[in-house]
């Protein structure tokens, strides 16, 4: 059975998904599976283990058979807050340039999002959750109670990332971070297996311009109307 009492967030890159979903769990008492991080804890692993996508270019065929070997040793746990792969925690790895200048190139393999897709469910089942992603609404949870496109115009974006980098100390240039959310939104977005897609079902928020306690108001009010409505 595939979990249904999730409130499923889907979105681009930087449009604040982590934080407003985040957020609403803690509000509604519900859990909180960023599955953003997971994808970027297998690529993180992959960059250790010296097969990532693009340091396996000059021979594929390998590049796959060494990632799937790799991924098949890597035990991944969510535990609050944390990502713990193979007992250690990786949080801290999880949001460099180099990660996410190859996370979209592994999460467009069908053998690793196989894996993800099989172990959120199984989180999920453990009672309800915010999932926040890509293709929740879409593909993981097809039957959510709740689903929500939360989108902002690219330039926002930029400045967000900018600041989240700014927060760990990392002055880059806003210029250059739209670039790199655009190729990843493109990547994510016209890949074969689960684009970057809004569930038909979706509600969609526009978060330009509004403060993350507008937004987390917004979905809380979404969420409780609907349970009222489902009650009733
Ligand atoms: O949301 P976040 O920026 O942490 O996601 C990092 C990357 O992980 C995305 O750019 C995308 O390539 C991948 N991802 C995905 N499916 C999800 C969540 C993230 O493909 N459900």
């Amino acid at each position: 059975m595939i979990p249904t009492q999730v409130v499923a967030i889907d979105g681009p890159s930087g449009a604040g998904k982590s934080t407003v979903a985040r957020q609403l769990a803690a509000q509604l008492g519900f859990g909180f599976l960023d599955t953003g991080a997971m994808y970027r804890a297998i690529t993180w692993h992959f960059l250790q283990t010296g097969c990532a996508p693009a340091e396996c270019a000059g021979d594929p065929d390998r590049g796959v058979a060494r990632m799937r070997q790799a991924l098949a040793t890597a035990h991944l746990e969510l535990v609050a807050g944390a990502v713990l792969l193979n007992g250690k925690d990786v949080t801290a790895h999880l949001r460099t340039r180099e990660v996410e200048s190859q996370v979209s190139a592994v999460s467009a393999l069908s053998f690793v999002r196989e894996a993800m897709r099989d172990l959120q469910r199984v989180v999920a089942a453990a009672g309800p959750v915010v999932a926040e992603g890509r293709d929740m609404g879409s593909v993981v949870f097809p039957q959510a109670r709740w689903k929500v496109y939360l989108d902002a115009a690219p330039s926002e974006r930029a400045r967000r990332r900018c600041q989240d980098f700014a927060r760990q100390g990392r002055i880059v240039s806003e210029g250059d971070v739209l670039e790199e959310i655009l190729v990843r939104d493109r990547l994510d977005s016209t890949r074969s297996d689960a684009p970057l897609r809004q569930a038909p079902d979706a509600f969609y928020l526009d978060s330009t311009g509004l403060l993350t306690e507008q937004v987390v108001a917004m979905l809380l009010q979404f969420v409780r109307g609907t349970s009222a409505a489902g009650a009733s």
